[in-house]
């Protein structure tokens, strides 16, 4: 049987993060993939919010991204663009990068750190007892792991195996998205009726119609037909246009759901096995690839022994509420972008709320999941928030928050000259940088806030302990995520 420290099935946006996130911590992993190859039919995820693209910065990756898309100011709500660009973050942006690029991207990354992908194999249970998971695939085989994460998609395989209820929201409203051929000049650009909203548009100069129908009434859960989508549009256009040679046909719908939790012993969900919503907003793979990063360095620390197996409660404690006000959010678009009078009227009020600046700068910052903070108690405002790039003098000469983090390693930043705090007993695990930063301190949504005299900042680039000129709860918050303190040397 073969064994590995972490199985991961699924090798979706979540899973690939997951992946890489593991393997630069060093831990042996391999992820489980129903699809053949990487290719993905059909258009999901537009693109990346901000947060996402600091993420990806964190590990040395963004460019990899920005050179292969866009940025553009995507957030909004209610119809109102959100311009992000006067936030403080070197990303002050979203980027218009198609799913399937995305995707592709992260599977590069991936191989390139040495993890295995069992391409074509489906998961179909599992069976855990207190020392690992039995993992079992279609055909028989069984793979032996210390923990598995079902990064599978809504649908999740794992989260239902695990016995794990998706409390929620049913569908109100279903559209079908697809790419198709046309023998008649459609009628192009959105279009709006009673039913809700339509679009029509050429995806690439001479490649295929992109079609997105709100259907009259609400869709089954069966896969949708060609003959589904031509009666749709003959409802809303009188014509079908002639529509033929469909490369792809899905449903999509404001199912509201989210795990009650997400984990049962050795087993966790992330992504949209952990939580589904309505695509307006564009979070659902951002989420899920945060998801990744704030659970990759601590699965990684208790399957190395670091830290103790109650570490993984903090991901669900942390994430948890992140998604749970997403699916509140996108609830709330969905009954935003209703086409009846009562919704429009709603909706023009609340266009007007976002022209004030702090109505635009406090949703701006939830969109672009830049005003993420984790509940790590009272305390500076940076505690718990992401961590800001800034640019550093240190002794081996200039850097800047980010390059620091490219490893994945937890770091402590002494501001006091000369550096004053002593880690030794986390020096296998911490990295200590007496750094100089001459800048000021300013939070996205918060503004300026008091600067620091040190940081101690997570893998995943949220800071965990905030120094006042000393070291007052520096050693609680080390074991609290690092692990207890290593034995003296003789
Ligand atoms: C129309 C539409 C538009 C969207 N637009 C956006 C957007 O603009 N921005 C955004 O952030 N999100 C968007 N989303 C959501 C986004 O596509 C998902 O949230 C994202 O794909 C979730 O990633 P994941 O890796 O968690 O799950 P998935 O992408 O679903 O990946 C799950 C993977 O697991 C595999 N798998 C499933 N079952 C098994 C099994 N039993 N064994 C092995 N492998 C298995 C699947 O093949 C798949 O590769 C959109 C979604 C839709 C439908």
């Amino acid at each position: 049987m073969t064994q590995h420290a972490v199985a991961i099935a699924g090798g979706g946006p979540t899973g690939l993060m997951l992946a890489g996130e593991l393997a630069l911590a060093g831990v042996d992993c391999v992820i489980v993939e129903k699809r053949e190859s990487q290719d993905l039919v059909g258009s999901r995820a537009l693109g990346l919010h901000a947060r996402t693209i600091e993420v990806l910065d964190q590990r040395g990756i963004a460019d990899r991204f920005l050179a292969e898309g866009y940025t553009a100011q995507v957030a909004g709500f209610a119809g109102v663009r959100l311009d992000i660009s006067d936030f403080p973050t070197r990303h002050p942006y979203g980027l218009a990068l198609v799913q399937k690029q995305t995707e592709r991207i992260l599977a590069d990354w991936v191989d390139e750190l040495g993890v295995p992908i069992l391409r074509g194999r489906v998961v179909t249970g599992f069976a855990q007892d207190e020392n690992g998971v039995d993992v079992t695939l279609e055909g028989g085989d069984v793979l032996r792991a210390d923990y598995l994460v079902g990064c599978d998609g809504g649908r999740s395989r794992v989260r239902k195996s695990a016995g794990i209820d998706f409390p929620g929201w049913d569908p109100t409203i279903s559209h079908l998205i697809a790419q198709v051929e046309m023998t008649e000049e459609p009628q192009w650009g959105f279009h709006n009726d009673a039913t809700g909203k339509h679009a029509i548009s050429r995806l690439t100069e001479d490649g295929p119609i992109g079609v997105m129908v709100t259907e009259s009434r609400l869709g089954g859960t069966d896969e949708p037909t060609l003959g589904d989508l031509s009666a749709a549009l003959i409802g809303i256009y009188g014509t079908d246009f002639g529509v033929h040679g469909p490369t792809a046909i899905s449903r999509f719908t404001d199912m509201s759901r989210q795990a009650e939790t997400y984990r049962r012993g050795r087993v966790l969900l992330a992504g949209d096995a952990a939580h589904i919503h309505y695509p307006v907003g564009g979070h659902g793979l951002n989420l899920g690839m945060q998801d990744a990063v704030n659970l990759g360095w601590k699965l990684a620390q208790v399957t190395q022994g670091i830290a103790p197996e109650s570490l993984l409660d903090s991901y669900e404690a942390e994430r948890h509420p992140v998604a749970a006000r997403v699916l509140e959010e996108t609830m709330a678009a969905a009954a935003l972008s209703r086409t009846d009078a009562r919704s429009g009227a709603l909706r023009a009020l609340v266009a007007e709320l976002l022209g004030r600046d702090e109505a635009r700068t406090y949703l701006a910052g939830r969109i672009s999941e830049l005003d993420i903070r984790y509940d790590l108690g009272a305390g500076h405002p940076l505690l718990g928030r992401r961590m800001p790039d800034l640019d550093l003098v240190t002794a081996d000469g200039p850097t800047r928050t980010f390059a620091l983090l490219h490893k994945a390693r937890p770091l402590l930043l002494d501001f006091a000259a000369p550096a004053r705090l002593d880690i030794a007993p986390w020096a296998d695990r911490v990295q200590f940088i007496d750094a100089d930063y001459a800048g000021a301190w300013v939070l996205p949504v918060i503004g300026a806030v008091p600067a620091p005299s040190a940081v101690l900042v997570r893998p995943d680039g949220h800071v965990a302990w905030v120094g006042d000129g000393n070291d007052a709860g520096l050693a609680d918050a080390l074991t609290t995520w690092f692990g207890p303190p290593a034995a003296p040397q003789d």
